[in-house]
């Protein structure tokens, strides 16, 4: 399109906490609208508040994100990345124009004034806002603690939202508010500015918790002769009781998803369904990309749903290559279990399992041989347990090897020798066999232990039944 911006998209975090469900769905919203468009994404650590930013926090955030597959580009003038700390002469510079222009003041106001000034307007039923005090002192600078406030003109704001379309602010509602802070510091909506503008920033989607924000943002564009981004504000994820999505809620953060056993494939569906309507429930990143519109951003809260997320969880799974489900589980096995066992293990066990984590556990019986669980136990010492493991006996030693094939076969005839059918039939089978009451289908499992251990297994478990029941 000729004569139009190259589309740039930005995540802005700040290192003050690990990557959670809410700021990775903004991350993926500005990734899949900046590929879709052929821009560019990139990121930007917001670390102006250094008491609570950690280089940890930011390590884990690009971690978290690489995981999930958002890649981000270069950033302009940057070899990698803007991190705020390095730019804070940058923002003094430019307040320090804004001084000297009249549209921005310093103000001496002590904490104390302001917050009796606070407490005075709450108590009046006012929004607490600055009064405007400092606004008209002579300019030179008299006391060296000071904070730089923006001279807000008064005027109606009109903010032309991509998805809540047309709001309109009134900038009387809102005092002077700080840009530099005493420490001399930028403050978060100054930088925010500043930054979207050099890095040519042409859209910014993120959460409405944002919106008051953006009003201010506003002026401050106007004030320093930027060109203004254009906004896309998404609702609140909230957890399945309509309040906002919290640790209450199960995991949260995206570094706790993936110890669970989530696959990244499943938490980038969930969060695409999370504000968006992609029209259709199963698709790859790839996919969403091509798929993306912002038009499509709905304008209501959208809910976590782990039970959903769950679902995607199974099919991803299912679905996905054996040799990458051994990549991501290879920690849960020891080492000593070679690579061609584990191929067959997963590939047996992938179609049966909600996440990675439950993998080691449903296949616990295959690596060793298994201690058998309390309610297995009380199977294999009731008496029927003792005909059907006797007729199972017989049948598989007249087996060459346990293929497939065969289990419906022995079934059909353990049946007829027994007069045994469901539950009575399958649990003595099952607990002797894996030691537990549930897991995988028994035809894998008759497949997967191989005659001999059937075998040595059913003979173990007579003996515990004859220890119970001589
Ligand atoms: N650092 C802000 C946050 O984490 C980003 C705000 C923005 O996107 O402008 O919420």
């Amino acid at each position: 399109m000729r004569g139009e911006r190259k589309i740039r998209t930005r995540f802005a975090p700040s290192p003050t906490g690990y990557l959670h469900i809410g700021n990775a769905r903004t991350a993926l919203f500005n990734f899949l609208f900046a590929r879709h468009h052929n821009g560019s994404f990139i990121l930007r650590i917001e670390d102006t508040d250094r008491q609570r930013s950690t280089l940890e926090f930011e390590k884990s955030i690009f971690k978290n994100l690489k995981w999930l597959g958002i890649d981000w580009d270069k950033s302009p003038g940057a070899e990698y990345l803007y991190r705020q700390s390095e730019r804070l002469d940058i923002y003094f510079n430019l307040a320090e124009k804004l001084l000297k222009e009249g549209k921005a003041y310093r103000c001496y106001c002590t904490e104390e004034r302001l917050h009796e000034l606070r407490k005075k307007q709450m108590s009046m039923g006012m929004p607490p806002r600055y009064d405007g005090k400092c606004r008209s002192l002579a300019e030179e600078a008299k006391d060296t603690h000071y904070v730089v406030r923006f001279r807000v003109p008064e005027k109606t704001i009109i903010l032309e939202d991509m998805v809540h379309k047309k709001i309109i602010f009134d900038s009387r509602l809102f005092g002077d508010f700080i840009i530099i802070n005493s420490d001399g510091i930028a403050t978060y909506n100054f930088a925010a500015v500043i930054d979207d503008s050099m890095m040519e920033i042409t859209h910014v989607i993120r959460g409405d918790d944002h919106l008051p924000n953006t009003p201010r943002q506003i002026l401050l564009f106007e004030a320093l002769g930027l060109k203004l981004p254009k906004y896309a504000h998404i609702p609140l994820i909230l957890g399945n009781d309509s309040s906002p999505i919290s640790k209450r809620h199960g995991s949260a953060s995206i570094m706790e998803l993936q110890a669970e056993g989530f696959l990244p494939e499943a938490i980038i569906n969930h969060l695409c369904h999370l504000g968006w309507s992609p029209g259709r429930e199963f698709f790859s990143i790839k996919e969403a990309i091509e798929m993306f519109s912002i038009e499509k951003l709905s304008r209501s809260p959208s809910v976590f749903d782990i039970e959903r997320l769950r679902k995607f969880n199974i099919k991803y799974i299912e679905k996905s290559d054996t040799d990458e489900l051994i990549r991501m589980s290879r920690h849960y096995f020891s080492k000593d279990i070679p690579e061609e066992r584990l191929k067959t293990l997963i590939e047996a066990s992938k179609s049966e399992v909600t996440t990675l984590r439950d993998l080691p556990h449903i296949l616990k019986p295959f690596l060793k041989e298994p201690v058998i669980e309390e309610d297995a136990m009380k199977v294999i010492a009731e008496p029927c347990a003792k005909k059907v493991l006797e007729a199972l006996m017989e049948e598989v030693v007249e087996e060459t090897s346990l293929t497939d094939s065969v289990y419906p076969d022995i079934i059909k005839r353990l049946k007829g020798m027994t007069g045994e059918k469901g539950k009575n039939l399958f649990m003595p089978i099952r607990a002797a066999l894996t030691g537990m009451t549930k897991g995988l289908g028994l035809e894998k499992v008759f497949h997967l232990l191989g005659k001999e251990e059937v075998l040595k297994r059913v003979r173990k478990a007579l003996a515990i039944n004859t220890f119970f029941l001589p």
